[in-house]
Formats: C-alpha cells, sequence, structure tokens
C-alpha cells in the first residue's frame, strides 16, 4: 500500500494542498509567518492544545517579538510568562535557545542545524526547518501517524507513540513534498486535527479519500493500532496552611527539573503526620503521561513546632497572600490556590 501511495506522490500532494490552501485554520502564527513565530508556537504546540496557546502567543509576541528581544528577558521572566503552559522546561529551552540564536551570524536552515538546539527535538527540528526554512523533511507527530495508518490501512501494532513515529517515519520522508515542504507538513497535521478525528474521521469531507487504503478498507478507525496502556495511579495529600497572612509553599529546587524554581502547595509529610477527612477543602485528578494522579489538599492549623521542620527545608517558603501573583505556581495550583483563596478557606483555623 505505502509504495502506490508513494507512486501517486504528485496526486497526493495536489489533491492536499489544495484543501489546506482553501480551509486551513487562521492562526496568527500562520499570518505573516517568520522564524521566530514559527519557532516560539513550535515550543508551545508541544503537548498543548491550540485553544490554549492562543492567548499565551500573543501576549509573548508583543513582549517578545524577536530572538534579540528575548535573548534581553531573564529565565524568571520567560518561566513566569509561560505559567499555565505547563512542561515548563519549553520555555527555559526556548530562552536559551533565543539566547544562542541571537548571537548566531544567522539561523540555520536545516533540521540537522535545529536539532543540536535546546529543546529541539527530531519532531520540533523538522518542522521549524520545514515551515520557515524550505528543508524538505517530514515531520512525524500523533496526527500524521492516524492520517498515514489509514492512508496506508497499516495495521502493525504499535508499543508507544515513540515506536509508532519511527515505524511511520520512512513513509512520511518518501512522502514529503520536495517544493512545498512546510505547507506540506501543516496540511498533514491539519488534517489529523481536523477531519481524520480518532473516532469518526469525515472521510467524505476528506481531500485525500480517493487515496485512502483505510477508508476504502471500510473502518479507518482501526488504526492506528497500539498496545494497551499501562496506567500508574499515583495518590498525593497536600497541605493548606496559612499562617500571619503567608501561606506556606514549596519552591522546587534544580533536583525537580521540569519544575525547577516553581512553587506548589507542599506534600503533608513530613510536616503533619495525622490528617483528618473533616479537613479536606479539595480533591483533584489529573493525567501526566502514564499516571493518573489524585492529589488530596487538607487545610492544617499551624503550630509552632512546625517552624523547626520548616527551617530544615529550604524549599519550603511563607509568600505572603499578597505577593502570590508575583511568584511563579505551576499551572494546576495556581488554579487550586486561586480557587481556596476565592471559597474563603485562606482564613486560619
Ligand atoms: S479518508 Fe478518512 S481515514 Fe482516510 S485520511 Fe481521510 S479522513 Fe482519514
Amino acid at each position: 500500500m505505502a509504495e502506490r501511495l508513494i507512486s501517486q506522490a504528485d496526486a497526493f500532494h495536489k489533491a492536499l494542498h489544495a484543501w489546506y490552501d482553501a480551509y486551513h485554520r487562521l492562526l496568527p502564527w500562520r499570518d505573516m509567518p517568520s522564524l521566530y513565530k514559527t519557532v516560539v508556537s513550535e515550543f508551545m504546540l508541544q503537548q498543548t492544545q491550540v485553544d490554549t496557546v492562543l492567548p499565551y502567543f500573543e501576549k509573548w509576541m508583543l513582549r517578545w517579538p524577536d530572538f534579540q528581544a528575548l535573548a534581553q528577558a531573564t529565565e524568571e521572566e520567560v518561566v513566569k510568562a509561560w505559567e499555565g503552559l505547563g512542561y515548563y522546561n519549553r520555555a527555559r529551552n526556548l530562552y536559551r535557545l533565543a539566547c544562542l540564536v541571537a548571537e548566531m551570524p544567522e539561523p540555520p536552515k536545516t533540521a540537522d542545524g535545529w536539532i543540536v538546539l535546546p529543546g529541539v527535538g527530531p519532531y520540533t527540528a523538522a518542522a521549524i526547518a520545514s515551515i520557515a526554512c524550505g528543508d524538505p523533511v517530514a515531520v512525524v507527530d500523533g496526527n500524521v501517524i492516524r492520517v498515514l495508518t489509514r492512508l496506508v490501512a497499516d495495521d502493525r501494532m504499535f508499543k508507544d507513540n515513540g515506536t509508532a513515529v519511527k515505524a511511520m517515519d520512512p513513509l512520511a520522508q518518501a512522502l514529503v513534498s520536495p517544493v512545498f515542504p512546510g505547507d506540506h507538513n501543516q496540511a498533514m497535521m491539519e488534517l489529523g486535527a481536523t477531519i481524520c478525528y480518532r473516532l469518526k474521521p469525515l472521510c467524505t469531507m476528506c481531500p485525500v479519500v480517493n487515496f485512502c487504503a483505510g477508508a476504502a478498507d471500510g473502518d479507518p478507525e482501526r488504526f492506528p493500532r497500539f498496545l494497551p496502556r499501562i496506567t500508574e495511579r499515583v495518590f498525593l495529600k497536600r497541605l493548606w496552611l496559612i499562617h500571619d497572612g503567608k501561606l506556606l509553599l514549596r519552591q522546587h529546587g534544580a533536583a525537580a527539573k521540569r519544575l525547577s524554581g516553581m512553587y506548589e502547595l507542599p506534600l503533608a509529610e513530613p510536616l503533619v503526620a495525622i490528617l483528618l477527612d473533616e479537613d479536606i477543602v479539595a480533591k483533584k485528578r489529573r493525567a501526566i503521561s502514564n499516571q493518573q494522579i489524585e492529589e488530596t489538599i487538607y487545610q492544617c492549623r499551624w503550630m509552632p513546632v512546625m517552624e523547626k521542620v520548616i527551617a530544615k527545608d529550604p524549599e519550603l517558603r511563607w509568600v505572603q497572600l499578597s505577593d502570590l501573583g508575583g511568584i511563579t505556581l505551576s499551572g494546576p495550583h495556581r488554579r487550586w490556590v486561586n480557587e481556596l483563596l476565592a471559597r474563603g478557606v485562606g482564613e486560619e483555623m
């Protein structure tokens, strides 16, 4: 099937690109595109939905309109501006990348040149180089895997996304348009995001339905095939402790990597040994990668004896309630803190 599709590449490009030209979503990084806009949007879009990224992107461009402006900022300012987008290493890497690019006589023009820069993996390198520099290299993300496996009815069983990327990469590279690689890659991703849905793909509206073996087969939803994922359940107990107009928080050190420098509500241990159900003020669930995390937040009474434990732990900090807006809390913790303060849980017990 793959050989047949590759042999029809010219006709496939024509159908796909005509559809993309006519129907692509109007997004701010596609409006008067530039290398810098492409880089920032690709970093923001890693693991994050377009709708979530939009307001951040607009504000970012006003504040730091090019690599040079971003390189003048501090890492702390950059991470603060990223607050709520999650995966904060992206912000730190983007900042480091801007500092490097701002010093170069000219930025790299190929995926091989981009991939050595901070935070740039094979996907991001291919996206930046093809969209902004015309390098004929294909991107392979979840959307592209779905479209490609359906186009050729590839029923191999993949262990995970990484395995699927490796397996589908040769077909993606063989199919990429040598003339319009950037539009081609964006069109493939756009097709996956807006037509070739995981469930109920809109095959009757699809510009490449005539090339699609999965649709011809009658059940495209069965591609791609993945082994069932093993999820791990994690239970965390956190404290809501206010004393003297200050909230107790943990500011993660460098060892926390992804959360380095960021504030979160502290875990109950070792500050409080006994927690009572009646003191629960919130229960939150979230999923990160293959973990299902349930976090229970307990309001707790301040006791002088706690100060010894707090003094011994350099990451625990009392933060004035009036100063909370100025620190960088991780996204979920910002929402929880705002919610608990709005509910008046901020009062001392
Ligand atoms: S025809 Fe259907 S399954 Fe095939 S690529 Fe288009 S939307 Fe996806």
